[in-house]
C-alpha cells in the first residue's frame, strides 16, 4: 500500500515546504523548536509567572519544607519535573529600556513608597495628611538653546523674524514646528553654542546642589520660625522623597515631595505655626539660595551650579493645584513620581550602561547631541582636577550620578520591605498552596544558576505576554478602587 504522502504531487510539495524552511529567519526557526519542544506549555506559565519579564534568570534546584519538631517531609518542590529541568525567576531591572515587565513592578513599588509617605500606611500613620506637604519640581538651568516641541500650529520654535546667525553662521531662529515626536526637539539650534561642558558639570554637581538645598530648608525654616538651627530637631523633622528625570535636551530635573513631621517623625504632628505657605516660601528661599562648586580646573576655572529659573512649587491637597491638567491629590503625586523611576537616560537616547572607552562613544547610535555630552564627559573626566567628579564612570547617564529615588529614612517603607513582603508572597505561591500559618517549619534550599536570557523565539513570546498582561490591566484599571492602586502599577 502507497502511503497518502508518497505521491509525486506529495513529494513535490514536501519539497517546496523543504524550500521555504530554508529560507526561514533564524526566529521562525527558533519558533518551530520552541513550540515544538516538550514541556512547551509549562514554560510558558513560567513565562506568566514573571509577568514576561525580558531578560529572566534560570535556576536548577529544590526546596524541601520540613515539619520543624517531627521531620517530616510536608513539601517538596523540585525543578527536576520542569522544562528543561529549570525555573524561571524575574531579572528585576528597574530600567523599562532592559525590561518594560520588571520595571513596572519597580514602579509600582514606588508608587507605594511615595504614597506611603503622603497618604500613610505600610507602618506610616495616616496623620500624615494632615502635615504640611510640597510637591516641588527643580529643573537645569539653560546651556543653550535647544528645538522645542511646539503646542499649537500658531506658534514656532524660536521665531524671529528678523533672521540673525550665530558667531557659527547658524540661524538664530528656528520658526518651524514640532511635535513630541519630532527628534529634532531637545536638540541644540548650534551645537557649537551649545556649553557641554556646563552642562556636564551641573550633572555631576546635581546631588550636592539637592543636598545642600535641603540643608538650606532646614536652616531657612528655624529662621522663619526664630528658633536656631541647633534646636529645630526639638521642633519638627523635614523629610524628602525625590527622583530624578531626563528632560529631552538630556538634562535632568527633579521632582520632590517635600513633608513636615514633629520631633519624632511621621505618627507626631508638626507645629501648628508651620503651614504649608510658610514651607513653600521657605523651600523657595532655599532653592534660590543654593549653590555647589566644581573643584577649580585650568582653562574652565570654577563652575558655580545652581537650579534652573524654572521652579514649580504646590501645596499638595490645595484646591488649585494640577500637575499636566490633573488635580494634585496625593493619589496623583505617587503616580507621577512613579512614572519617572522606569524612566531613564535610555528615554533621550542614552544608554543604560557604562562606558568603556572614548571609542565607544563614537561607534553607539545615539543623537550628536547625547554624543557631545558623553564626549564632554570623557574629555572632562580625564582631567586630573576633576577627578572626584568621576565623569567617565557616569558617562551613560551624561554625568549624573545620583539615584533615581532617594528618600530620607523617615519619609515612609523601604523597597526592601516591599520586596520582602512580595518575595513571601510568590514563595507560597509557587509552592501550590501554604502550609499551615501554626506548624513551625524548616527550609531546606539547594539553588544553582544555570543560564539568563531569551532566544529570539522566546523573547517574541514573552514580549507577548508582557503585552497581554499590561492590557488586561488597562482595563482593569478603570474598575480599581484608590486602595487597590498597587495593581495600577504592579
Ligand atoms: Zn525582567
Ligand atoms: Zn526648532
Ligand atoms: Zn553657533
Amino acid at each position: 500500500m502507497t502511503s497518502p504522502w508518497d505521491t509525486p504531487r506529495a513529494r513535490r510539495s514536501a519539497l517546496e515546504i523543504a524550500g521555504r524552511l530554508r529560507t526561514l529567519s533564524e526566529t521562525e526557526r527558533d519558533m518551530i523548536r520552541l513550540v515544538g519542544a516538550p514541556g512547551f506549555r509549562r514554560w510558558l506559565d513560567q513565562i506568566h509567572n514573571i509577568g514576561g519579564c525580558a531578560d529572566p534568570i534560570y535556576l536548577a534546584g529544590r526546596t524541601i519544607t520540613r515539619d520543624a519538631v517531627t521531620g517530616a517531609v510536608m513539601r517538596v518542590y523540585t525543578t527536576a519535573n520542569e522544562p528543561g529541568g529549570v525555573l524561571a525567576l524575574r531579572c528585576g531591572n528597574r530600567r523599562d529600556t532592559r525590561c518594560a515587565p520588571c520595571s513596572r513592578i519597580h514602579a509600582g513599588d514606588t508608587f507605594h513608597l511615595v504614597r506611603a509617605g503622603l497618604l500613610g500606611g505600610k507602618e506610616v500613620p495616616s496623620t500624615v495628611t494632615g502635615h504640611p506637604r510640597l510637591f516641588v519640581t527643580l529643573t537645569a538651568p539653560g546651556f543653550g538653546a535647544v528645538h522645542r516641541v511646539t503646542d499649537s500650529r500658531d506658534r514656532k520654535c524660536r521665531p524671529r523674524r528678523d533672521g540673525g546667525e550665530c558667531p557659527h553662521g547658524r540661524p538664530i531662529g528656528c520658526n518651524q514646528v514640532h511635535s513630541e515626536a519630532d527628534p529634532r526637539v531637545g536638540q541644540p539650534i548650534c551645537g557649537r553654542c551649545y556649553d557641554y561642558a556646563a552642562h556636564v558639570l551641573w550633572h555631576a554637581k546635581t546631588g550636592a546642589l539637592w543636598n545642600r538645598t535641603t540643608i538650606l530648608i532646614r536652616r531657612h525654616l528655624a529662621a522663619a520660625m526664630g528658633i536656631t538651627q541647633r534646636t529645630l530637631n526639638s521642633h519638627l523633622r523635614v523629610s524628602f522623597a525625590k527622583v530624578a528625570e531626563y528632560q529631552k535636551r538630556g538634562a535632568i530635573h527633579l521632582h520632590a515631595v517635600v513633608r513636615v513631621d514633629g520631633p519624632s517623625g511621621p505618627e507626631d504632628a508638626p507645629p501648628s505655626e508651620v503651614t504649608a505657605e510658610i514651607l513653600e516660601t521657605v523651600v523657595r528661599s532655599a532653592v534660590e539660595a543654593a549653590e555647589a562648586r566644581t573643584p577649580y580646573a585650568p582653562g574652565l576655572g570654577e563652575h558655580i551650579i545652581r537650579w534652573g529659573a524654572e521652579i514649580d512649587v504646590h501645596a499638595i491637597h490645595s484646591v488649585h493645584s494640577e500637575i499636566d491638567g490633573v488635580p494634585m491629590t496625593d493619589e496623583a503625586v505617587a503616580a507621577y513620581i512613579a512614572k519617572y523611576v522606569s524612566k531613564s537616560v535610555g528615554e533621550v537616547g542614552g544608554i543604560d550602561r557604562r562606558i568603556a572607552s572614548a571609542g565607544e562613544i563614537d561607534r553607539l547610535r545615539i543623537s550628536p547631541h547625547v554624543r557631545a555630552l558623553m564626549g564632554t564627559c570623557w574629555r572632562l573626566g580625564g582631567v586630573v582636577e576633576l577627578a572626584p567628579l568621576r565623569l567617565r564612570l557616569w558617562a551613560h547617564a551624561l554625568g549624573y550620578r545620583g539615584h533615581v529615588l532617594t528618600k530620607s529614612r523617615r519619609y515612609s517603607t523601604t523597597y526592601e520591605q516591599l520586596r520582602a513582603v512580595r518575595a513571601e508572597y510568590r514563595k507560597t505561591k509557587a509552592a501550590g498552596g501554604s502550609v499551615p500559618a501554626d506548624v513551625p517549619t524548616e527550609i531546606e534550599s539547594a539553588w544553582r544558576y544555570v543560564r539568563s536570557g531569551h532566544t529570539p523565539a522566546e523573547a517574541e513570546i514573552a514580549a507577548g505576554v508582557s503585552q497581554d498582561l499590561s492590557r488586561s490591566r488597562d482595563i482593569g484599571r478603570s474598575e480599581l478602587s484608590n486602595e487597590e492602586g498597587r495593581r495600577v502599577y504592579g
